[in-house]
């Protein structure tokens, strides 16, 4: 079996194109703000993609740059300001933060109503109790590419490879919300491979580059590569995409994959943190 490629490019595309079309309608724009504390190259991109986006669907943008040596209490300043201010809807920090700042303090300092990453302890546990608020990006941009790819989730085995506050624990919670039989496997995982092989959604969040290779997948399960790994200036999946796809069913690729969802996602969540922001 040669596998159906998902396609991230063409799914944001839609993703966002949907968002574009009714803000264009919209008497006050969403706005979206980000801080970015430091100089790390691979934030520096995301936050440039995140503008770029924003401005794309028409969303009210705003970048706050903050050097390395800024105090947490600066950036807390920040963020209850945008917490205050009605044109911004969505509040992001941008990680990983200077080793010397909480970052747990920091992101529960964002309000719940404008966290659109979803990392502040309310909304991961709206998403555990089984009623989600804002979801982290990543997982919300996998199950999106699923629904979109009219996979069935329900009564479905999935393992989830990778225990992450950000991406592996918040899958592993979306997929049982849509009734999967879901195992988690992680670093201390015994028999990973056999375990694995179970899986009729397999998903990859490890930062291992082509750590699940085709003797570790079933016949005809589904594959979601998280992965993003820099090897010799190339960008390459969790998934050993070449032999892989000869065995799923269908399969995300890197670059291409899940990353331009999870961009989308952000957008999504801040148009719906808009939305509930004007009780619409
Ligand atoms: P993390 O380092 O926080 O977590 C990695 C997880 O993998 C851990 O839970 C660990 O237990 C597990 N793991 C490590 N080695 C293992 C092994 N040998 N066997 C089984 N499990 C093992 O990483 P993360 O933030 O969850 O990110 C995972 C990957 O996804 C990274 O490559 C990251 O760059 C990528 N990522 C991509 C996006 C995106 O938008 N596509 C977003 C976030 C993260």
């Amino acid at each position: 079996m040669t596998a159906k490629i998902i396609d991230g490019k063409l799914m944001a595309a839609q993703v966002k194109q949907e968002i574009k079309k009714t803000v264009a309608g919209l008497n006050q724009k969403p706005g979206l703000a980000v801080i970015l504390v430091g100089e790390d190259p691979a934030s520096k991109t995301y936050v440039g993609g995140k503008e770029k986006d924003s401005l794309e669907v028409g969303f009210y943008s705003q970048i706050k740059r903050l050097p390395a040596t800024a105090s947490s209490a600066e950036v807390i300043g920040l963020v209850e300001a945008y917490n205050k201010d009605p044109k911004i809807h969505g509040v992001l920090v941008q990680l990983p933060l200077p080793e010397t700042m909480d970052e747990d303090d920091i992101l529960n300092r964002i309000d719940p109503a404008k966290d659109v990453d979803g990392f502040t302890y309310i909304n991961a546990g709206k998403l555990f109790s089984g009623n989600p608020g804002h979801v982290a990006c990543t997982p919300a941009g996998c199950l999106e590419m699923l629904k979109r790819s009219g996979i069935d989730i329900k009564g479905k085995n999935a393992v989830v490879i990778g225990r992450s506050n950000i991406v592996g624990k918040p899958m592993a919670m979306l997929l049982l919300k849509e009734h999967a039989t879901v195992t988690i496997c992680h670093s201390r995982t015994k028999d990973l491979a056999s375990v694995a092989r179970q899986a009729d959604i397999l998903v990859a969040a490890i930062g291992k580059p082509k750590f699940v290779t085709a003797d570790m997948v079933k016949d005809g399960a589904v594959v979601i590569d998280v992965g993003i790994n820099r090897v010799d200036g190339k960008l390459i999946g969790d998934v050993d995409f070449d032999s892989v796809k000869e065995k799923a069913s269908y399969i995300t690729p890197v670059p291409g994959g899940v990353g331009l969802m999870t961009r989308a996602m952000l957008m999504q969540n801040t148009f719906n943190a808009y939305k509930t922001l004007n009780n619409l």
